[in-house]
Parts: structure tokens; C-alpha cells; sequence
């Protein structure tokens, strides 16, 4: 927000909210914000159904970005709306990958890409460091690989039980048990939380 750059993660719906709370965002200076990046963890329709019309929507066009294994998931959007008896728009191209390991600058902000497949063959997780005069300060945005208490389904399109808990133990429980987890659905934990009480971990 200082420096008036942002990222969208997960714009799976209500665009026209979306698109009416970025425009009453300014930086301090009073500055319009500049959304950089719409950010998908992974190709459901509940994470990507309003990026089309958010990128339509703002004036810079942000790129869509999602990781390389989703992207048969994300050109199946109407399909996938199908099956719920949804209807939606097509999808715009994507404008770029995620990759493991990647790091995306937004702002003064970092922003690493985790793969965690399993819940999808593409489901990222996004890992954001913060440095500010409090201290430093990790989020991870887990999408729908990890959630309070619980973890992602694994009956749909592509997705592999044995590989999502490798991934949840690998890349997941292996970080800070501090940092905080913003699910793609419920409540926030952190994850030395999960770790201890997670039913599904334990
Ligand atoms: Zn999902
Ligand atoms: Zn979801």
C-alpha cells in the first residue's frame, strides 16, 4: 500500500465488489492503487470466476497468473460452471506462470510461489514476507490445500490425496510455526496451530 502496487489473490466471484473496494483504495499520499497481479492459487471456479471481469475492469489490465498444471482446469471455466449450473464468461488468456520458487515483487512486497499439488495438479501456495518496523512477518495464502482444522478434497479433476499430504508436509509444516495461514475458504490459523491440532495431520 505504500507505494500504491498491489496483487488480488483468488478472484472467485462478485467482481463488481472487487472492483468497487480497489477503486476506494489509495495509498497515503492519496494516490490510486495499481493492481499488478491477479493471483490464482489453483483453476476451481470458486478461485478464478471473476478474473475476467476484474482484469476488464481496471484501468492497468493486471495480469493473470496461475500455475502451468491448472491451466487445463482454468480454460474449463464454462464447464466447470456447467456442472453447478453456473454461468460465466471465458476465460481471458493467461498472461504469465507461477513456478515453484518463483518470487513476484509487488511493491515493497515479496511474494514466493509454493507448488503444492494435490488438491489440483497446479494448487500453489503463495508465501508473502513482510519486514516493517514491528518486525517480519510471514502469511501464506494456502488456497484450498490447507484450511483450520481441516485440508483440500481430493475427488475432483486431477487431484491426488497421497501427493496434497506430502505437500501440506513438505512445504506447509516445514515453515515458521508463526506464520499465518489465510485460507481460500474459513478462518485464518497459523501454521503451528495446524501442526499440533490439525485431525488430519496429527
Ligand atoms: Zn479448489
Ligand atoms: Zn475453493
Amino acid at each position: 500500500m505504500r507505494t500504491g502496487e498491489a496483487a488480488l489473490v483468488d478472484p472467485g466471484d462478485e467482481a463488481p465488489k472487487i472492483l468497487k473496494r480497489l477503486e476506494a483504495l489509495h495509498t497515503p499520499q492519496g494516490a490510486p492503487i495499481r493492481v499488478k497481479y491477479l493471483l490464482q492459487t489453483h483453476g476451481h471456479l470458486d478461485h478464478i470466476g471473476a478474473s475476467r471481469s476484474v482484469k476488464e475492469g481496471r484501468p492497468e489490465a493486471p495480469r493473470i497468473l496461475l500455475h502451468r498444471g491448472d491451466e487445463p482446469l482454468y480454460l474449463n471455466l464454462l464447464e466447470q460452471g456447467r456442472i453447478f449450473g453456473l454461468s460465466y464468461d471465458s476465460p481471458l488468456p493467461l498472461d504469465g506462470y507461477l513456478e515453484d520458487g518463483q518470487d513476484l515483487r509487488v511493491g515493497d512486497l515479496k511474494l514466493s510461489v509454493i507448488h503444492t499439488p494435490g488438491h489440483s495438479p497446479g494448487s500453489v501456495c503463495l508465501r508473502l514476507h513482510e519486514d516493517s518496523s514491528a518486525g517480519t512477518s510471514e502469511t501464506l495464502y494456502s488456497g484450498d490445500t490447507l484450511f483450520q482444522g481441516s485440508v483440500g478434497r481430493t475427488d475432483l479433476w486431477g487431484a491426488d490425496q497421497d501427493q496434497m499430504f506430502s505437500s501440506i508436509k513438505r512445504r506447509i509444516l516445514t515453515l515458521d510455526d508463526d506464520t499465518l495461514v489465510c485460507p481460500g475458504h474459513g478462518p485464518d490459523t497459523r501454521v503451528g496451530v495446524e501442526k499440533r491440532s490439525n485431525p488430519f495431520l496429527t
